[in-house]
């Protein structure tokens, strides 16, 4: 196993930080990033406002001291929800999920490719969603974000594959966090029923699906679609 230097965007909770707690664990150098950069125990946090490009060059520098070099590993995982139905869901409602979840993982993006392409080598990691591709009621505005990192995914392979970069997506189905903890009891368990494990998954559990595209054995795997979801998407 080779140690890299990985950077987690929103590692200070939830999936995110169950992703930056298992790659610490396997031996790898890791940054996470919160809205606040206030302290997590056991790992090391900056700030970063993802719908800011200034936040995000501030971020990637101040993570670059503390992991002694450019990450090699981004982990874009940071989003959010704001969930209403179509005909109620206002400009506002659309466009800040949309810029969070799709317009800040390009932000991040952008910026971790550039010494990625000097080093000739970088593993691109983008939390998508089941949803992405399978559709919501009252979340037109999280799938549009979510399936467009698949767009990301896709053309960074295009791009960048020559250059020793991979570009892949983890697409998640019902994770037990914050964000499913807002959900209501009978959206919960009519969730519940449809999966074919009939149970939620723990966010360690796509964790193991981020390491292992951030490994050496997943050299040769570039614009593809994990999904970790109990079956409920089939493979998409
Ligand atoms: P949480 O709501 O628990 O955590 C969200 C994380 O994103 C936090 O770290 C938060 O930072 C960060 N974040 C949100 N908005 C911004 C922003 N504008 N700038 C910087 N950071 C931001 O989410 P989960 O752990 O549940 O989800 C993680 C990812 O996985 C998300 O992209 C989500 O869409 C996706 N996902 C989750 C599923 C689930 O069932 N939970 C299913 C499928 C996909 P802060 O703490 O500072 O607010």
């Amino acid at each position: 196993m080779t140690a890299r230097r990985v950077l987690v965007t929103g590692g200070n909770r939830g999936i995110g930080e169950a992703i930056a707690r298992r790659m610490q664990s396997e031996g790898h150098r890791v940054v996470v990033t919160s809205r606040s950069g206030d302290p997590v125990d056991g790992l090391q946090v900056v700030a970063c406002e993802i719908t800011d490009s200034d936040s995000v060059d501030a971020a990637f520098a101040e993570a670059r001291e503390h992991l002694d070099g450019d990450v090699e590993v981004l982990v874009a995982n940071a989003g959010m929800t704001k969930d209403t139905l179509l005909m109620r869901m206002s400009d506002e409602d659309f466009s800040s999920v949309v810029d969070t979840n799709l317009h800040g993982t390009f932000r991040c993006v952008r910026r971790a490719s550039t010494a990625m392409v000097k080093a000739r080598f970088g593993r691109v990691i983008l939390l998508s969603s089941v949803v992405g591709l399978y559709g919501s009621p009252g979340q037109a505005n999280y799938a549009a974000s979510k399936s467009g990192l698949i767009g990301i995914a896709r053309s960074m392979t295009r791009e960048l594959g020559a250059r020793g970069i991979t570009a892949n997506v983890v697409a998640p189905g019902f994770i037990e966090t914050d964000m499913t903890a807002e959900l209501p009891e009978k959206t919960r368990s009519e969730y519940q029923a449809a999966i074919p494990a009939k149970r939620y998954g723990q966010a360690a559990e796509v964790a193991g699906a981020v390491a292992f595209l951030a490994s050496d054995d997943a050299a040769y795997v570039s614009g593809a679609v994990i999904p970790v979801d109990g079956g409920l998407g089939m493979g998409h």
